[in-house]
């Protein structure tokens, strides 16, 4: 079991199981995410003889960057993993900080048609350091704080609810990554079991759903998870979200050129989601892959972003990073696999 796998309060009761005090949690947190060691053995204040029962019984094992690749306002990293897999992650510059797209699984069940991270299926889940790591190493290697966590990158992270959880935990702990709760977005495809837990969690944290239908073939032909939760059942989910934290809810909606971006969709759109309390986000559709789909033209892109405003929604059209250094899910690794 890798170090970073640990919640605060894991670390604590493992140390009571050992029968050492509970201040080596705080002691060995404080080596791992403030001072950023990568190794036990520069864990001083833990004595000797702690630091080999540590090195026993947990690896320290951290994800290496093997490739990167940089544009004015992005950079994308790929990440190779101890089985040999990989992972990348991206790094957007915002005027108001740093935000960093992050991958959840290796491959992705959902087989969203558009999606280049769906054409290879869900080979695992990624551990909970195999997703805090991306966060560490980006730091230490641009030596910069990021203030922004979006899980958007590969994978479904509702299909990896648990280590999501914990990988939160982490993320947001005074003591560990520290990282607010509004400042972490997860993103879902819409797995509806999972929408009604996640609203039962203590974290603030904000809550993006793939929408990019208003209409249930039309999203079932696009997402096929739409055919075991349909539109129905999501708005259900998203109005228990609100009733249970108060909090607005994010719709991401992918504009594909001649399959969901006509005047009807839009208006089916407007429809849906009257009287939520949402957000649209507009998505031009990024063409950097193979999947065959085009970016409507800027024109269509607003004319679709006027009806939703004239309907008094909330919405707006997402900033397009890294269009030229293959940003958009899954195209990094993808080119990688093709080498
Ligand atoms: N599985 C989750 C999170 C990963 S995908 C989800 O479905 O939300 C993150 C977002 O990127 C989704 O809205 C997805 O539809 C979108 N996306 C995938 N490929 C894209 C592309 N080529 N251009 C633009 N957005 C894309």
């Amino acid at each position: 079991m890798n170090i970073y796998n640990l919640t605060y309060d894991e670390l604590e009761s493992y140390f009571l199981s050992i029968g050492e005090k509970k201040y080596r949690a705080s002691q060995v947190f404080e080596w791992l995410y403030k001072k950023r060691v990568t190794s036990f053995s520069e864990m001083t204040n833990l004595g000797n003889k702690l630091i080999s029962v540590l090195e026993k019984e947990f690896s320290f094992y951290i994800p290496t960057i093997v490739n990167s690749e940089h544009d004015k306002d992005v950079d994308k990293f790929l990440f190779k993993l101890q089985d040999g897999e990989h992972i990348e992650s991206v790094l957007m510059h915002h005027d108001y900080g740093l935000s960093l797209c992050i991958s959840s699984q290796v491959g992705c069940n959902m087989g969203c048609v558009f999606c280049e991270s769906g054409k290879r299926k869900k080979v695992r889940n990624l551990e909970v350091y195999e997703m805090l790591l991306q966060i560490i190493e980006i730091e230490r290697i641009t030596k910069k704080r990021i203030s922004h966590i979006v899980i958007m990158g590969i994978g479904e992270p509702f299909d990896n609810f648990d280590n999501l959880v914990k990988f939160i935990t982490n993320c947001n702990d005074y003591r560990a990554l520290e990282i607010g709760s509004r400042h972490i977005t997860v993103s879902t495809c819409g797995i509806v079991p999972k929408i009604y837990e996640f609203s039962k969690l203590p974290y603030q944290v904000n809550l993006a759903i793939s929408l990019h239908s208003a209409f249930d073939d039309k999203r079932s032909k696009i997402m096929p998870v739409n055919k075991a939760y349909p539109l129905k059942d999501v708005i259900d989910a998203v109005k228990d979200y609100y009733s249970v934290t108060g909090r607005r809810i994010t719709f991401e909606y992918i504009l594909l050129d001649g399959i969901n971006n006509s005047v009807d969709d839009a208006k089916e759109l407007c429809k849906l989601v009257k009287g939520l309390n949402c957000y649209i986000n507009l998505i031009p559709y990024n063409e950097g892959s193979s999947m065959g789909f085009k970016r409507p033209k800027n024109d269509a892109i607003m004319k679709f972003y006027d009806i939703i405003k004239k309907e008094g929604i909330n919405v707006t059209v997402r900033r397009e990073f890294g269009s030229k250094i293959s940003a958009a899910c899954g195209q990094l690794r993808s080119k990688k696999e093709e080498e």
